[in-house]
């Protein structure tokens, strides 16, 4: 077939360069320029507090200024354990400021999967708040890991008054259980620090700005290597290539900055689509961010969602498919004023074409889907913001400096034509490092291809006519719950560990609200008795909510291959056939 390449499609959208420059400059840089440009312009909003860039910068500074003096260096770890609260910019800058990488933590992690994080990253500092789920999680994680700095950060300085939904936040301080390593409170820290960053020497193309867990495609949790540079250069082309109109009504043109628009910073900081897309993108285009931490994370209070919406103007939202159709199913959305929302972004999983029809009807906004990764920063792809542009369905085309092939399932090295189905592999300026201390994992990702470095997504797709990219399926194990990762591996090692359970598999079946849901089917140990509620309730204590099953099967045996394998696509077709019926 023959197919112009993907920038000379007539879908290209007028006006996006085909490549981008300008983003080798430290991550922070992001906020100095917004704050030498804009400083009197709000950046973080909660709860009707607000916070401008200039303050934020202060903040930065002051904190980075703390961490050098509790001997926090270049590329040492700094472990944010937060919901998205104002404070999560300022520490994330405020460290980075200070030469560290970033570890950022799901706020949904138990104390194991915390302490793995922390252990294995080498985190030597952690910032968490002074609610139980998150400080109690923290004093039981740091032991037997490097950190010696705790920083308690508390959202009451941020608030002009306490009310509604963030009550739940606000509960009181447990008693810290260890006194060693240190624990500070944020607001202590700032008040006696000077606003003055060490000094410390950046190559923004080599140095770590993050180091983000992910399971990649097998299943292991491992950290993504991401460099300053990769988050520079996802958000200028990011917003290169968004089109939008500044007011209602307006012809769609590039994102204007000082605070013409508003990001709704629903999805998780810690993850990089909402660290990226949301807290980045906000900050470097000098707009305002909405910050709505998530008492219960994962399960936004959707009212207190709608009415920020309202009250702030959001124009941007970055959000994933079960927001979206939490949004549509709501019963109050249309009490709600949500005309503001312009530009609305999708990814992380499929987006229903139903949802997004239902979701534009009642906004009158535009939803563009994209695709990526953790490891890519995560935007590789997106699709035009112009609704006659984009194509419902696929997700989009790849972003100015991004090159994306389709490869052989097998090898991932010889190119296949248009229009075939391989494994998407992507090379650009968003790519990640590696993987942090694993290099067998990055011999599987990482091929040359035509003298450039290109990473295996584990994803399956084609490349279409117009130069569109359609995903179709997954080569990897992941189960997508609601835009969080799960990886049956990590599930059946914590369900070995029960000692009724003699075998264990666990796959990804399809769930109305959450896309895909954990199912676990469990062969018990010769002459025991189990309850589905026993084997539930032991998850509760090893596993984040999102991993969990929802429905166990127990089995007299577990199908396997001729080598003893467990086979679990066998599980998951038989599973799809009996839900056919
Ligand atoms: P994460 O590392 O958490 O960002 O997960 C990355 C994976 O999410 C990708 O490898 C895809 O399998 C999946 N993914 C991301 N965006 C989409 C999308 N728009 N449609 C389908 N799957 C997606």
């Amino acid at each position: 077939m023959a197919v112009k390449p993907w920038h000379q499609s007539s879908r290209w959208p007028e006006g996006v360069p085909f490549d981008i420059d300008g983003y080798n400059k430290p991550v922070f840089a992001m906020l100095d320029d917004a704050a030498r440009n804009y400083p009197n312009a709000t950046y973080t909003i909660f709860q009707g507090g607000m916070r401008t860039f200039a303050q934020v910068k202060d903040t930065a500074d002051r904190l980075a200024n703390f961490l050098a003096s509790r001997g926090i260096k270049h590329e040492d770890r700094v472990a944010i354990f937060l919901p998205n609260i104002p404070q999560y910019p300022e520490v994330f800058f405020g460290s980075s400021k200070a030469g560290a990488a970033c570890v950022t933590c799901n706020p949904l992690y138990t104390i194991e999967e915390l302490n793995y994080q922390l252990k294995d990253s080498g985190a030597k500092a952690v910032f968490c708040m002074d609610h139980p789920q998150f400080y109690k999680t923290t004093c039981e994680a740091i032991k037997g890991t490097d950190v010696q700095t705790v920083v308690i950060c508390n959202i009451k300085s941020y608030l002009p008054k306490i009310k509604g939904f963030l009550g739940g936040l606000l509960g009181k301080l447990p008693k810290a259980e260890s006194h060693d390593p240190s624990h500070f409170m944020y607001d202590d820290i700032i008040a006696s620090s000077r606003p003055e960053p060490p000094k410390v020497n950046f190559d923004a193309e080599k140095d770590l700005a993050v180091i983000l867990y992910t399971g990649g495609t097998t299943g292991v949790p491992k950290g993504a290597e991401l460099k300053h540079t990769n988050f520079y250069s996802n958000v200028v082309a990011l917003n290169k290539w968004i089109r939008v109109p500044n007011r209602p009504g307006e012809r769609p043109g590039p994102m204007e900055s000082g605070g013409a628009h508003t990001f709704l910073g629903v999805l998780p900081w810690y993850h990089s689509f909402g660290l990226t897309v949301c807290m980045l993108g906000s900050c470097y285009s000098a707009n305002r961010l909405v910050c709505i931490p998530d008492p219960k994370a994962g399960n936004p209070p959707f009212t207190e969602v709608l009415k920020a919406i309202q009250d702030y103007k959001v124009t941007m939202t970055v959000a994933v498919p079960t927001i979206y159709t939490a949004f549509v199913n709501h019963a109050l959305i249309k009490k709600f004023d949500l005309s503001s929302m312009a530009a609305c972004s999708s990814g992380a999983a499929p987006l229903p074409p139903e949802v997004l029809k239902r979701f534009e009807e009642i906004t009158g906004g535009v939803i563009f889907e994209g695709y990526g990764l953790t490891e890519t920063t995560p935007v590789l792809t997106t699709n035009p913001t112009f609704a006659d542009k984009r194509k419902i369905g696929s997700v989009g085309m790849p972003l100015p400096g991004t090159d994306i092939k389709i490869v052989d399932l097998d090898t991932g090295l010889v190119e296949l034509p248009h229009g075939e189905d391989g494994e998407i592999a992507a090379a650009g300026p968003q790519i990640m490092r590696g993987y942090w201390q694993r290099p067998d994992a990055n011999a599987e990702v990482f091929r040359e291809i035509e003298g450039k470095r290109f990473f295996l997504t584990g994803d399956i797709g084609h490349i279409d006519e117009d130069g569109f990219v359609v995903i179709t399926d997954r080569k990897k194990d992941l189960i997508l719950v609601g835009g969080f990762n799960a990886y049956p591996k990590e599930i059946e090692e914590v369900l070995y560990t029960h000692p009724k359970v003699a075998q264990a598999a666990v796959v990804g079946v399809p769930d109305p609200s959450s896309g895909e849901a954990v199912k676990a089917f469990i062969q018990l140990k010769p002459g025991v008795t189990a309850t589905e509620k026993e084997i539930l309730d032991f998850c509760k204590d090893h596993l984040a909510g999102y991993k969990r099953p929802r429905e166990i099967e127990f089995r007299d045996e577990l199908p396997t291959s001729v080598v003893g394998k467990i086979l679990r696509r066998v599980l998951r077709s038989e599973e799809l056939e009996k839900r056919k019926k």
